[in-house]
């Protein structure tokens, strides 16, 4: 196990520097232009993939850092040179550790590689579970998947929602419901090969903020993928089902969900984009202020603005301890018994807002327009407190884990 540490040792700063310097020179300079357009930065996933940092190997190289370190780096450099066009980097990654956490190592080497495709082609990949009328409330999700034994297909049909590059992707993880009776314990994942017959997109969203990332509905209509689609295998997912049943059966104690715990180690990662955002909204005032004068000095003259600053700055730092160290719990099997991946999100994306709110109020008027890129970050911070489950949801489960009460 890798001793908690606050310090990047050298060849992790000598990552983050190259991802920062990817972010300053490429990202940064487009972000206000696909913002603007409204569309997958597919040049800027290129260039990423030419660089090695849009590619599976990079990102498992990140994911198994044993100090839990690599991820939330990474997150934060792109993240601090565009929200939405970092989320299309990293969007593909989020549907792949769907299936590196549950699937085969057959299934991880014949998809994974299809998500990416390569420099001069790149493809994209989705990640669908959330549906209409199952947002935060997983339990009630409705899209069913239907064994047909004699051509050992599944039969998927059903609407999802709020998919990040659905429609779009090469391939496509969807999450449906294999047992009505079982709720959340009845769901299992698949996944939809390039160019199946019956998916389709739906309506594309046009959003507040991330606008350079596309966020579209999925429709499944008799989709049929073979046996080998669904992750894990049936075997396992039979197993899994029967002792489900069992327990249902005989009303037995609540046995911690593995959703959950996945949950508790991805959310960090999410803390770590917003921290991104914060740190990048925050440097943008910091320079402004000190530069911009009123009354005949600089603006950061005033306590006024300068404690704004120190504050921001300060919750800013202890959102990156929050999400480090749930980082560094999560990739040493540290069992989360305060919700810590969970505190980590909520504090993190809760700044995010706060602090480029603040942002824009340092810089004024010109923080109020297209001119400066503190608006944007406001826009874009607000989808973190929303995604992979909003603040409420991370505060009923940090609640429920301390008090171990069935909180609503
Ligand atoms: C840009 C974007 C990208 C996304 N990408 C993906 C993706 O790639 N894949 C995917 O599957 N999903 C994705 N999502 C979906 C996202 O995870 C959901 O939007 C989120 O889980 C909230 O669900 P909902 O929108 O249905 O809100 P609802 O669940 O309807 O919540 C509405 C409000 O009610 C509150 N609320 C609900 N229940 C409770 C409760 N018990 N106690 C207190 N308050 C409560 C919520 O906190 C919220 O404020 C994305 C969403 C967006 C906007």
């Amino acid at each position: 196990m890798a001793e908690f540490t606050m310090e990047l040792n050298d060849e992790q700063k000598e990552v983050r520097d190259w991802l920062h310097g990817f972010a300053a020179d490429v990202i940064r300079p487009a972000a206000a232009e696909w913002d603007e357009r409204e569309e997958t930065p597919w040049p800027v996933i290129q260039e990423a993939a030419k660089v090695g940092i849009y590619s599976l190997d990079f990102y498992a190289q990140q994911y198994f850092d044993p100090t839990g370190l690599g991820i939330p780096m990474a997150m934060e450099e792109l993240f601090w040179g565009d929200a939405g066009i970092a989320l299309s980097i990293v969007g593909t990654g989020l549907a792949a550790v769907g299936v590196l956490a549950n699937g085969t190592e057959e299934q991880i080497g014949t998809w994974i590689p299809q998500m990416y495709g390569d420099a001069n082609d790149v493809k994209v990949a989705a990640f669908c579970s959330s549906e209409p009328d199952a947002g935060s409330d997983v339990a009630s999700m409705r899209t069913r998947a239907v064994y047909d034994e004699a051509k050992d297909e599944w039969v998927l049909n059903g609407t999802k929602t709020w998919a990040t590059n659905g429609g779009i992707a090469n391939v496509h993880v969807v999450v449906a419901v294999v047992d009505p009776e079982l709720g959340s314990k009845g769901h299992a994942s698949f996944i939809v090969p390039p160019n199946t017959p019956g998916l389709s997109q739906g309506q594309k969203f046009k959003k507040h903020g991330i606008r350079a990332s596309h966020t579209a509905e999925v429709v499944l209509e008799n989709v049929r993928v073979p046996g080998s689609c669904l992750l894990g295998g049936k075997e396992k997912l039979d197993e899994r089902l029967a002792r489900a049943r069992e327990r249902a059966k005989s009303g037995g104690e609540r046995v911690k969900n593995a959703a959950m715990a996945t949950f508790e180690a991805s959310r960090p990662a999410v803390g770590a984009m917003a921290v991104g955002t914060a740190r990048a909204a925050y440097e943008v005032a910091l320079e402004y202020a000190s530069t911009r004068e009123q009354f005949g000095r600089p603006i950061i003259d005033n306590q006024g603005v300068a404690f704004q600053l120190a504050d921001m700055r300060t919750q800013i730092d202890a959102a990156r301890l929050l999400v480090w160290r749930a980082s560094w719990m999560a990739i040493n099997g540290k069992p989360f018994t305060a919700a810590e991946g969970s505190m980590s999100k909520l504090f993190a994306s809760e700044t995010a807002k706060k602090v480029t709110a603040q942002a824009i109020q340092i810089l004024g008027g010109n923080g109020y327009t297209r001119e400066y890129p503190v608006e944007r970050m406001h826009r874009d911070a607000a989808i973190y407190t929303i995604f992979e489950g909003t603040s409420e949801i991370q505060r009923l489960v940090i609640a429920r884990t301390l008090s171990g009460m069935p909180i609503r």
